[in-house]
């Protein structure tokens, strides 16, 4: 069956809002190291890592035999109502890597479960359902989470169990406080923070949820110590702050393992998901253990931290610890925002390049600065045509996000590097 009858069944069958990339989507039926193979035989070099989702490559034999062995156990998943040891093991590692004090860790199948959990909890402890979330965020898609997105693009419901209030330092690139340096536009967002507590709110807010570096958003990164500025105010009212690390999380922006640890501050609770599993259906959230157990009735995931998928996330997270994988992503991601700094110098199309280690963004624009989704679809047609993935996204629809796996090889960064060089002069070329 070719790849546009496949297209035709999943058009019939799968609803409309399932976003597919590529004017003629592929479907992938094979994987080895960084690169993937689609049905019709094309192999390409993967910079997005699925949805980050692989985080340390494809095929890799300490995580393919981590699972096997769970697989040839018989035991798939019985029930989280039995001791799980891969569980017990990943939960006490994370904890530890969490440097939250008295830490304890729930394990989710998804980052949507993950905050839906945390909202849960920190509206439970705080006995508020008022909560603070950044302007053109996404944190998942179910109730909750759905309600709290700032992204219009993907709020598919305008109906919310909670009350949410919106705030600065988001999208700095184009927003109200864009052109002001580093130290004023971390003021200027504090500043805003506090008048939007003291205007729409009553004061008793549960959290702010933010994502350290946004994701669907468009990879847009807050000056360093934002979220120290925050966590001030924050404070002062005793508000939680829970730090959505479901992209930013395990190593990938170079600096830190997490992403708030760029800002010097320790939040109430983590969430994580994506490249924890490799590619295997994980997540879950870190939080102090107060806040973890603000519920008293019964609760159970019946497959949050099944075997299968804790032996798979234990296994990739040693693997990620023990090759230095965030060093690796340090190094690869300052090659690539410098190679992509230079070819926007004096480029028309790109407006801005920003990232932090194998987490980049490359914002396209019209001569007159306006977003350009246009510029974006086709270069994902051009990078697609010359054998590299990459991935969209932003407010816009008008940002090449690149997250490759995090053991991303020197070759293979030049080698992304001169598609992505070929692919902007294409589209260039194109406007002319
Ligand atoms: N939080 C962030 C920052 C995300 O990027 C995503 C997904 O893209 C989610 C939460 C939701 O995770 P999932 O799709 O695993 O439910």
């Amino acid at each position: 069956m070719s790849e546009s009858e496949l297209l035709a069944r999943h058009r019939a069958v799968l609803p409309d809002w399932l976003a597919l990339y590529y004017d003629e989507p592929i479907e992938i039926v094979r994987a080895r190291g960084r690169r993937v193979t689609d049905s019709a035989g094309v192999t390409y070099l993967d910079f997005f890592a699925g949805i980050l989702t692989n985080a340390i490559g494809y095929d890799i034999a300490e995580i393919s035999d981590a699972i096997r062995s769970q697989v040839d156990s018989g035991v798939l998943h019985t029930s989280t109502l039995y001791l799980i040891r891969k569980q017990v093991e990943l939960a006490e590692q994370i904890a530890q890597l969490s440097g939250i004090p008295d830490a304890k860790v729930f394990l989710t199948n998804s980052g949507t479960e993950a905050n839906e959990t945390a909202l849960m909890l920190a509206t439970q402890y705080r006995r508020s359902h008022q909560v603070l979330a950044m302007r053109n965020s996404y944190h998942g898609r179910a109730f909750a989470t759905i309600g709290i997105t700032g992204n219009r693009g993907w709020s598919a419901s305008a109906l919310s169990p909670v009350k949410v209030s919106y705030v600065h330092g988001g999208y700095r690139y184009r927003d109200a406080f864009r052109g002001l340096s580093d130290a004023d536009y971390v003021r200027a967002c504090a500043d805003d923070l506090r008048d939007v507590l003291q205007t729409t709110t009553s004061g008793d807010v549960a959290a702010l949820i933010a994502e350290p570096i946004q994701g669907v958003g468009g990879f847009n990164v807050p000056p360093d110590g934002l979220f120290a500025a925050f966590k001030e105010v924050l404070d002062s009212y005793g508000i939680l702050l829970i730090s959505d690390e479901v992209q930013t999380g395990w190593g990938r922006t170079g600096e830190h393992f997490w992403g708030i640890q760029a800002h010097g501050v320790t939040p109430d609770a983590m969430t994580f998901a994506k490249g924890l599993g490799n590619g295997l259906a994980i997540g879950g959230l870190v939080a102090r253990g107060e806040l973890m157990d603000a519920i008293s009735a019964n609760s159970i995931s019946t497959f949050g931290g099944n075997p299968v998928s804790t032996a798979g996330a234990k296994a990739t997270l040693d693997y990620l610890l023990s090759h230095d994988l965030q060093g690796n992503a340090a190094k690869q991601g300052t090659r690539l925002l410098t190679g992509l700094r230079d070819l926007a110098e004096g480029n028309d199309i790109v407006g801005d390049v920003r990232g932090k280690g194998l987490m980049i963004g490359v914002e396209f624009v019209e001569p007159d600065g306006a977003p350009s989704p246009e510029a974006a679809r086709l270069l994902l047609e051009e990078t697609r045509a010359r054998g590299l993935l990459v991935g969209k996204g932003g407010l816009h629809n008008n940002v090449i996000r690149l997250a490759p796996p995090m053991t991303l090889t020197d070759e293979e960064t030049g080698e992304g590097l001169d598609i992505l060089r070929e692919s902007v002069a294409a589209v260039r070329e194109g406007r002319k």
